[in-house]
C-alpha cells in the first residue's frame, strides 16, 4: 500500500517557525519581560547522534536521531520519542516547546523535551526496531535519566519500544529504573490507562468544549485523520459518548459514509489488514478531502502541518480538536478563527496522554499503583482544570483559545523562571 501525504504550502510547514510565532503571539500578549523572552524561545539543550545499527543481512547503516529539551524550569524534562522518516531538527524543536507549554497548561510538574530518529520502522524487523532503539537510548542517555528527562511513546514507537529503554538504561546501570521512561506495559512499571490516555483526554474534551458551547455530541458529525493510538482510541470514546464519528483515514488513506462507521469494526479491520482503507461499506477518501468532508467536528490527530493557508477556507467543521501536535498552522488558525471555527489546540487537546504519563512517572517512583478508576478520574479533573483555565483566559484576554491556553502555561514558565532567577 502506498503512503500519501498532505503537502503544506512551504512558507507554513517549518513546525519550528510555527512554534516559535505562537509563542510570539503569547508573549505580546503578556507583555512578557524581553530577558524572559529571549530565554523562552529557545531551546535549552539539543543533541544530535548519528549511530550505527547492525542490520538483519550483516551490513551496518547510521541513523541520525535528537533529543532537545526546550525548557526544565518547572521540573524534569518530558517529552516522547519519534520514529519517522520526515523527522527533522526543527520538528523535535518544535514539539519539545509545545511540550514545555502542554504540562504547564496542565500544571504538572515538567518542562518539556522531545527525540526523534530519522527512520522508517515499517522497512525495519522487529530486531533491527529493537538493536536501533537500544543504541538511540544509549546515545540519548547523556540527557534521560528518572530525575532529567522522561520519554514517552510518540508516532511509531510502542509499549515494547519503551519496555527496551527502561531496559538499556537500566542494564547500563545495573538495577531496575522504571521511572526512566512512561508508556511502558504494565508488567514493567506502566500504569493502567496509560495506552487510552491521550484518545481519552481528546474525548474529555470534546465534551468540555460542547458544553460550554451549548452543543449535543449525540446530534453531532465527526472526521478522525490519523487512526493510530490517539486517532483511533479518541473516535472509539467519542463514538461512545454519541458522536456520529463519519471519516477516518491513516497513512494510507481514509473511508467516509453517510451514517455513522461502527468503530470497534474499523479497528478490527486495521488490526487485520494494516489499514482503515478496504473498510466495508464505506467509499474511500484521501486525507486531503477529510480534512474539508461536511462534518461538524474535526480531529486531525496524525501529523504536523495538516491544516494550512492552502485548505483552511474550505474547512466545514466548526469544531476542530487537535488530537495531534501542531496539525494546524497560525496562518490557518487565523483563517479559521476568523471564520468563527473554534480550535482547541493541541497543549490541552492531546495532554491526556502527558498526564498519565505523569501519573506513571509517580507511581514507578513510589512503587505504589493507582487502579484504573483512580487515575480516569485524576485525569478528569486536571484535563477540566486545564481546559477551563484556558476558556477564561480566552475570554479575559479576547483572544483565541489557542491563545488564551498559551497565556496560562507561557506566564507559569515565565513565573518559575524568574522566580528561579538567572544563573549565575
Ligand atoms: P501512531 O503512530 O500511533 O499513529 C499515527 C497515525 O497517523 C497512524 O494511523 C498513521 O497511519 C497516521 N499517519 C501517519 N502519517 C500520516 C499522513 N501523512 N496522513 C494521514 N495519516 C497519517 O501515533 P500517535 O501516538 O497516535 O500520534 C499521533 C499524533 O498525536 C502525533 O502528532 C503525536 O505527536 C500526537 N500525540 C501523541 C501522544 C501519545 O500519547 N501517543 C500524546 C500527545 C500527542
Amino acid at each position: 500500500m502506498a503512503v500519501e501525504t498532505v503537502v503544506a504550502t512551504p512558507e507554513d510547514n517549518d513546525p519550528w517557525i510555527n512554534a516559535q510565532r505562537q509563542f510570539d503571539a503569547a508573549a505580546d500578549v503578556l507583555h512578557l519581560e524581553p530577558g524572559i523572552r529571549a530565554i523562552l524561545r529557545e531551546p535549552q539543550r539539543e543533541l544530535s547522534v548519528n549511530f550505527p545499527v547492525r542490520m538483519d543481512d550483516g551490513s551496518v547503516e547510521v541513523f541520525r536521531g535528537y533529543r532537545v529539551q526546550h525548557n526544565v524550569n518547572r521540573g524534569p524534562a518530558k517529552g516522547g520519542i519519534r520514529f519517522h522518516p520526515q523527522v527533522t531538527l526543527n520538528e523535535v524543536r518544535a514539539l519539545s516547546m509545545w511540550m514545555t507549554w502542554k504540562c504547564a497548561v496542565a500544571g504538572i510538574p515538567f518542562g518539556g523535551a522531545k527525540g526523534g530518529v530519522i527512520v522508517d520502522p515499517g522497512r525495519l524487523s522487529h530486531d533491527e526496531l529493537e538493536r536501533l532503539t537500544r543504541r538511540y537510548a544509549t546515545e540519548i542517555s547523556l540527557l534521560i535519566g528518572a530525575d532529567r528527562d522522561i520519554p514517552a511513546p510518540d508516532v511509531n514507537t510502542t509499549p515494547e519500544v519503551m519496555a527496551w529503554i527502561m531496559d538499556t538504561v537500566s542494564m547500563s546501570e545495573g538495577y531496575s529504573i522504571p521511572a526512566v521512561v512512561t508508556g511502558k506495559p504494565l508488567s514493567v512499571g506502566g500504569s493502567e490507562g496509560r495506552n487510552a490516555a491521550t484518545g481519552r483526554g481528546c474525548a474529555m474534551v470534546a465534551h468540555q468544549v460542547c458544553a460550554r458551547l451549548g452543543l449535543d455530541p449525540r446530534r453531532l458529525t465527526a472526521a478522525v485523520q490519523g487512526f493510530g493510538n490517539v486517532g483511533s482510541i479518541a473516535a472509539r470514546l467519542m463514538a461512545r459518548d454519541g458522536f456520529s464519528i463519519r471519516a477516518v483515514s491513516d497513512a494510507y488513506g481514509g473511508i467516509h459514509s453517510e451514517v455513522a462507521l461502527d468503530i470497534p469494526a474499523v479497528v478490527e479491520h486495521t488490526r487485520r489488514t494494516g489499514s482503515v482503507v478496504g473498510f466495508p461499506g464505506a467509499r474511500p477518501v484521501t486525507n486531503a478531502e477529510l480534512l474539508e468532508l461536511p462534518v461538524d467536528v474535526l480531529v486531525p490527530a496524525a501529523l504536523e502541518n495538516q491544516i494550512t493557508a492552502a485548505n483552511a477556507g474550505r474547512v466545514q467543521a466548526t469544531l476542530v480538536l487537535e488530537g495531534a501536535n501542531g496539525p494546524t498552522t497560525p496562518d490557518a488558525e487565523e483563517i479559521l478563527v476568523r471564520r468563527g471555527v473554534t480550535v482547541v489546540p493541541d497543549i490541552v487537546t492531546n495532554a491526556g496522554g502527558v498526564i498519565v504519563s505523569y501519573f506513571e512517572w509517580v507511581q514507578d517512583l513510589q512503587s505504589f499503583f493507582w487502579s484504573e478508576r483512580e487515575i480516569n478520574e485524576r485525569l478528569g479533573r486536571i484535563l477540566t482544570r486545564a481546559f477551563d483555565a484556558s476558556w477564561e483566559a480566552s475570554e479575559r484576554l479576547g483572544v483565541s483559545l489557542r491563545l488564551g491556553a498559551y497565556a496560562v502555561a507561557v506566564q507559569r514558565v515565565a513565573d518559575a523562571t524568574s522566580d528561579r532567577g538567572i544563573f549565575p
